[in-house]
C-alpha cells in the first residue's frame, strides 16, 4: 500500500482519491518516512474511509501520532461543511473531550525532589484513580445540569480554581449550546459519582520539570523557564461521555440508513450536520465536553491543594498558574478558509489538538500575540512538549496538530511482553516514580508502548503546524 501513497514533502504523504472508490477528497498523512514505516495499513484505510463521508473539506488527515481507532483513526482530523456535511461520533471518540492541561509552578526541580515520594503518595490519595473509581465530590442532578451547561464556570463559582483559569482553557472551558435534555438517565447516572476522578489506563497526573527551552520569547509568555516544576493532567469525561457516545451511536447508525449515507465502515455512523439526529448528538457531546473540563478543573484544584500543603510553608507563593487546557476528542463548529473563502465547518479532532494561530479571535488576550499553547504528552518515561500554534496550521490542518506520541504496542501485547514491576524499577532508576492502581497498568503504559514523542513532535514542528517551545521531563506519575 505504501507504493500508492504520493510523497508531497518529507513529512506529508497523500492518499490519492484512487486509493478506494468513493473518496471525495484525498487523504493527507503527516509523518516522517520512519513513522510511515510503522503505520498500520488499517490506519491508512481509515483515513481513506473518512474521505468518503459527505461534505468533507480539503483532506481527510492523520497526524504523526496516528494509529487505529474506532471508525476514524486516533490522530484523525476532518472538517465537514456546516450545511452539506455530516457529524459523526466516531470522529470524536468515546472519551469526549479527553484532554490535557499544564500547570506551572514557582518551584524548581531540586525543591521538589526531596519531597517527591510524599507528594506522590498524597496526590494518589487525593485524586481517585482506576476504572470505576468514585469521587469525593457529590453533585446533585440539578448541579449536573449546571455542569453540562456551564462547564468550568460552574467549578470556579463553587470555589474550584480561580477566574483567571477560565481564559486559559480552550473555549473558556465552556462551549455554548449544550443541552442536558439530550443526555440519557444512564449517562447521568454514570457521570454523577465520577466528577473529579482520573479514570484508568492512559489517563494520568504527572509531576515534571522543564528540561529545555526552544523558544525563549514564547516560553516567557507561557510562563515557562528551565528547571521549573510543572504538572500535567490528562483525563476526559469518564462514564458520562462514554455513555453519551454509546447512546447516540445507536441513533446515528439508524440515521445513516435513513439519510442514505453509504458507509465504508459501520463505525463511521453519522447524519447530515443539520439533521435533528446529528444536532442532538452534538448538543449531548457538548454536555460531555463541558463536564470533562470541570473534571480536569477539580483535579487541578485538589492537586494545587496538595502542593500547597507540601511546599507553601517553605516556599511561599507557589505561582501555580494554568498554562493552558486543550481538548483532544471533540467536534467543533469553526470558521476556516477553504479555497480562499471563509466557511463554517464541523472540525472533528479525534486524538488531535487544536493549534490556533497568532491573532486568532478565539484566543485569550495574552496568547493572542503568540498563538495557542499546544500541549503534547509523551509517556511516563519520555519527554512531553509544549508547542505553539501557527499560521501554517490554519492553512494546512484546520488549525490542528498531534495530541501525543501515539501507541505502537497494543495493551494486550504490552501485558504479555512487559512486567509492571520491572517497568516501575527501570523508571525508578531514571528518577521517575510511579503510583498506579495495578502493576499490570504500568506494563500497559510503559514508555515502549508509545512512539518516540520527540520524533512525532519534530514532524509537526518541521511541517510548521506547531512550533516547539519547551520540553518537559517526568519526575513522578500517577496512573489511573
Ligand atoms: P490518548 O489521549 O490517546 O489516550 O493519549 C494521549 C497521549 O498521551 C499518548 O499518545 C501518549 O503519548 C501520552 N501518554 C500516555 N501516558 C502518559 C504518561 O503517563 N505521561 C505522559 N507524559 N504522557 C503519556
Ligand atoms: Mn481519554
Ligand atoms: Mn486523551
Amino acid at each position: 500500500v505504501f507504493d500508492i501513497l504520493i510523497k508531497i514533502d518529507d513529512n506529508t504523504w497523500e492518499v490519492p482519491i484512487g486509493y478506494k472508490a468513493g473518496m471525495h477528497v484525498p487523504g493527507r498523512i503527516f509523518v516522517s518516512g520512519h513513522l510511515l514505516g510503522i503505520l498500520e495499513k488499517e490506519t491508512i484505510d481509515q483515513v481513506a474511509n473518512v474521505a468518503m463521508l459527505p461534505g468533507i473539506q480539503k483532506y481527510s488527515m492523520a497526524m504523526p501520532d496516528a494509529h487505529l481507532g474506532y471508525g476514524f483513526s486516533i490522530g484523525g482530523v476532518a472538517a465537514f461543511d456546516k450545511e452539506n456535511g455530516i457529524i459523526s461520533p466516531g470522529g470524536v471518540g468515546f472519551d469526549i473531550n479527553c484532554g490535557v492541561r499544564l500547570i506551572r509552578t514557582n518551584l524548581l526541580e531540586n525543591d521538589v525532589r526531596p519531597k517527591l515520594s510524599q507528594l506522590l503518595d498524597d496526590l494518589f490519595e487525593a485524586i481517585p484513580t482506576g476504572v470505576g473509581s468514585k469521587s469525593r465530590l457529590r453533585v446533585s442532578d440539578a448541579e449536573l445540569d449546571d455542569i453540562f451547561i456551564n462547564g468550568v464556570q460552574w467549578a470556579v463559582d463553587k470555589g474550584y480554581g480561580v477566574k483567571e483559569d477560565l481564559d486559559h482553557c480552550e473555549s473558556g472551558g465552556k462551549i455554548p449550546g449544550a443541552d442536558p435534555s439530550k443526555v440519557s438517565a444512564k449517562a447521568r447516572k454514570r457521570g454523577r459519582p465520577q466528577l473529579g476522578t482520573l479514570g484508568s489506563g492512559n489517563h494520568f497526573l504527572e509531576v515534571q520539570y522543564v528540561d529545555e527551552i526552544y523558544d525563549e520569547e514564547l516560553a516567557s509568555v507561557f510562563g515557562l523557564h528551565k528547571g521549573q516544576v510543572t504538572f500535567m493532567i490528562h483525563c476526559g469525561s469518564r462514564g458520562a461521555g462514554h455513555q453519551i457516545c454509546t447512546d447516540h451511536l445507536q441513533v446515528l447508525t439508524q440515521a445513516s440508513r435513513k439519510y442514505n449515507i453509504a458507509l465504508p465502515d459501520k463505525q463511521l455512523a453519522c447524519a447530515p450536520a443539520q439533521s435533528p439526529e446529528a444536532q442532538d448528538y452534538f448538543k449531548a457531546m457538548l454536555c460531555a465536553a463541558n463536564y470533562a473540563w470541570v473534571n480536569r478543573h477539580v483535579i487541578m484544584h485538589w492537586t494545587r491543594e496538595v502542593f500547597e500543603k507540601t511546599f507553601a510553608e517553605e516556599f511561599g507563593d507557589l505561582g501555580m498558574h494554568l498554562v493552558y487546557d486543550v481538548a483532544h476528542n471533540i467536534a467543533k463548529l469553526e470558521e476556516h478558509t477553504v479555497d480562499g473563502k471563509k466557511t463554517e465547518v464541523y472540525v472533528h479532532r479525534k486524538g488531535a489538538t487544536r493549534a490556533f494561530s497568532p491573532g486568532h479571535p478565539d484566543l485569550p488576550d495574552d496568547y493572542r500575540v503568540t498563538g495557542q499553547p499546544v500541549i503534547i504528552p509523551g509517556s511516563m518515561g519520555t519527554a512531553s512538549y509544549v508547542l505553539c500554534g501557527t499560521k501554517e496550521s490554519m492553512e494546512i490542518s484546520f488549525g490542528s496538530a498531534c495530541h501525543g506520541a501515539g501507541r505502537v504496542m497494543s495493551r494486550k501485547s504490552a501485558k504479555s511482553e512487559l512486567h509492571g514491576e520491572q517497568v516501575r524499577e527501570e523508571l525508578s532508576l531514571k528518577g521517575i516514580q510511579v503510583r498506579a492502581s495495578q502493576p499490570s497498568l504500568i506494563a500497559e503504559e510503559a514508555p515502549e508502548v508509545y512512539k518516540s514523542s520527540s520524533e512525532v513532535v519534530d514532524v509537526v514542528h518541521d511541517l510548521g503546524i506547531a512550533k516547539k517551545v519547551a520540553k518537559l521531563l517526568p519526575m513522578g506519575v500517577i496512573k489511573g
